[in-house]
């Protein structure tokens, strides 16, 4: 697997830094707070010295995720259906907007949610940043892109999604929440932000929440066989939770509107992640063979030139580093049992 190394992006330094004296002192609303990537943005931000307000209704994330930051000065939870109209107390400069489900099987399970929460919550996240004049960042995806016609995906590109598919639920959802963006951007007055967030791994993924990396590795554990989707050669680009974090405060602190792809270029197929987990984790588990999903992207790859011009951004993690960090996470939090197979 020294393939899989030597074609890593090369450590840059400190990601843009993320502009720390941007946050130090400011206040920041974080929607979808106790989901996976919310929670390390929160830990960051406060990393950062700035003040943090956790929104979040729990529908896929967890407050565990949060237990280490309850009681860290300058940090509050609230619990909130963004979906409804909501306000927080005091003067707020930052909306981090990432409330919704984000695997496929969430979406899956939870449909109507899933729609509400991009166009519905999306438009309550706006007008809270409009009333308190913050920024705002809306957390998209590259599913904005379908199942892509183009590769590497750049942000001009506009897409090829099936709207009426079972992944339209989530692809259209941000394709609108983008649409309401822009809109505000455009006529209200209010400075936002876009970011299409592509496949991040890291610590706090949930076992059963049926993206790959926690799939294999949940099967790799349990000893149990690996259950790759198609025949495999499907890619995906993979980007560790904590240089995706940098990437979002990159992009809130800059000066450019975006939409900006955030992922990282550096793309494998899902056998050769599959095999990269068994090794790693010295599993005696065979890979087996699944159908493919219906609307399965083939390829997904982030073209990242617009984030190394525009915010000095660009991942600086190694695959096989963040996945033993994934790995040593998971060996103490995920349960014996396979719960849910990936792809
Ligand atoms: P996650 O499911 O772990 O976190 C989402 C959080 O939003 C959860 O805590 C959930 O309870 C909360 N939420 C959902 N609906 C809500 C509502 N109506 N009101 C309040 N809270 C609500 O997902 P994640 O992987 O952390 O993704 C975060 C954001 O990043 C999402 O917007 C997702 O679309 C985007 N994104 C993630 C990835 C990825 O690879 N993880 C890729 C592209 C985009």
């Amino acid at each position: 697997m020294q393939r899989l190394q030597a074609q890593q992006p090369r450590p840059k330094g400190p990601a843009a830094a993320a502009a720390p004296d941007a946050f130090a002192r400011r206040t920041a609303v974080v929607t979808g707070a106790a989901g996976f990537i919310g929670s390390h943005l929160c830990e960051r931000l406060l990393d950062l010295g700035a003040n943090v307000i956790g929104i979040d209704n729990l529908l896929t994330g967890r407050l565990d995720n949060l237990s280490h930051l309850r009681s860290a000065d300058g940090f509050r939870f609230q619990a909130d259906d963004v979906t409804r109209p909501f306000t927080v107390a005091g003067p707020v400069d930052f909306v981090f907007h990432l409330a919704s489900p984000a695997s496929p099987l969430d979406y899956a399970r939870h449909p109507l949610a899933t729609l509400k929460v991009g166009a519905i919550g999306t438009l309550n996240a706006l007008e809270m940043a409009e009333a308190k004049r913050a920024r705002f960042l809306l957390a998209s995806t590259s599913e904005v892109y379908g199942d892509p016609l183009v590769h590497p995906q750049p942000e001009q590109y506009w897409g090829n999604v099936n709207p009426i598919g079972p992944r339209s639920v989530y692809d259209e959802a941000k394709r609108y929440a983008e649409a309401l963006t822009s809109c505000f951007h455009r006529t209200g007055g209010t400075r936002t932000r876009i970011v299409r967030i592509f496949n991040t791994y890291g610590p706090r993924m949930r076992a059963d929440d049926g993206r790959a990396v926690p799939a294999f590795i949940q099967q790799a554990l349990a000893g149990e066989p690996i259950t790759v989707a198609g025949d495999g050669g499907q890619t995906r680009s993979l980007c560790f939770v904590a240089d995706t974090v940098e990437g979002l405060l990159a992009t809130t602190a800059a000066e450019y509107a975006g939409p900006v792809n955030i992922g990282n270029p550096h793309e494998i197929t899902m056998l050769q992640l599959a095999e990269e987990i068994r090794t790693m984790t010295g599993s005696a588990s065979a890979i087996t063979f699944v159908p493919l999903p219906a609307d399965d992207p083939k390829r997904r790859c982030p073209d990242i030139t617009a984030a190394r011009a525009h915010l000095d951004w660009e991942p600086t993690t190694h695959l096989r580093d963040g996945l033993r960090q994934t790995l040593d996470w998971a060996e103490k939090h995920f349960p014996a049992q396979t719960v849910a197979a990936g792809g």
